[in-house]
């Protein structure tokens, strides 16, 4: 794969992210899948859709786990539903996550991704160690699979979440960097934070957002690639300072509007390019 080859956040069923067709369309030859529902999680259709791939000379980069019950409606509901965080769904969720590590391992990829969820800012709660064992087992459980797995960003401080990685010991897990994630939640300037997390960042997404008007409360919105906050020049200037030439994989989460989402993608990739035809 060339370096910073552009890349498409997408679902093969009802997940987020768009079709496999829109990638085909713009030619973008990289994506991360939103994991199917588990009725579709088997190894035919594993197979089926890595024919598919191969037949379009697309890479699968990273398979993002999802669960039923998450919503994203506010940030109180992010806490309360989002991830392993939440103790009534943990167990059954951590199941489901290694299912989706199992079939991310049939179709080949070695990375499996999720919104761990709010992480407790307060080392000492009960909570905290909760969380960083149950990160443990998945990862135990990516191990055994050759799989790394990383951790969107956005519900913690870039601080908060190097002391998370490192209390957990675990030596497969990373980072998806996703600056508009940081300005969304107002958890930080995505420049800085992405210049702390530096080598452990080992994907990204490609999403842009305005601040709220009270950061940590209330949303930022997301906007186009370009027309945000993040400052996209400077975002790929400082993947650079950091090493990461992997894929650039743009996000845009409008799936009410298909035909709007395809073209800002089509206009985010040409962004892309021509800014990386300009800094690498
Ligand atoms: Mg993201």
């Amino acid at each position: 794969m060339a370096d910073w080859e552009v890349g498409v956040f997408t679902s093969i069923d009802a997940g987020l992210g768009v079709q496999l067709q829109v990638a085909q369309d713009l030619e973008i030859k990289t994506i991360q899948l939103h994991a199917p529902k588990r009725t579709s999680r088997t190894p035919d259709n594993a197979d089926r859709f890595l024919g598919q791939l191969k037949d379009l000379g697309i890479e699968l980069t990273c398979v993002f786990g999802g669960f039923d019950g998450e919503s994203y409606a506010d940030i109180p509901t992010v806490t309360d539903t989002v991830g392993l965080v939440p103790s009534k769904t943990r167990a059954e969720r951590l199941r489901e996550m290694r299912e989706i590590a199992d079939f991310a391992r049939l179709l080949e990829c070695d990375v499996v991704a999720l919104h761990l969820g709010f992480v407790p800012h307060d080392r000492t709660e009960s909570l905290y160690q909760e969380v960083v064992d149950v990160t443990r087992q998945l990862c135990g459980h990516a191990e055994q699979n050759d799989q790394a797995v990383h951790l969107e960003t956005g519900q913690e401080t870039a601080d908060g979440l190097l002391q998370f990685i490192d209390d957990t010991g675990c030596e497969n897990l990373f980072i998806n960097f996703d600056p508009a994630n940081m300005i969304l939640y107002g958890t930080g300037q995505p420049i800085e934070a992405l210049t702390k997390l530096g080598p452990k960042v080992r994907s990204v997404h490609c999403k842009d957002a305005t601040w709220s008007d009270k950061p940590g409360e209330t949303w930022g919105s997301e906007v186009p690639l370009g027309e945000g906050q993040v400052d996209i020049e400077a975002y790929l200037r400082t993947l650079k300072e950091i090493g990461y030439l992997g894929p650039l994989t743009i996000e845009r989460e409008i799936p009410q509007e298909p035909e709007r989402q395809k073209a800002e993608i089509a206009h985010a990739s040409t962004l892309l390019r021509r800014l990386a035809s300009e800094i690498l």
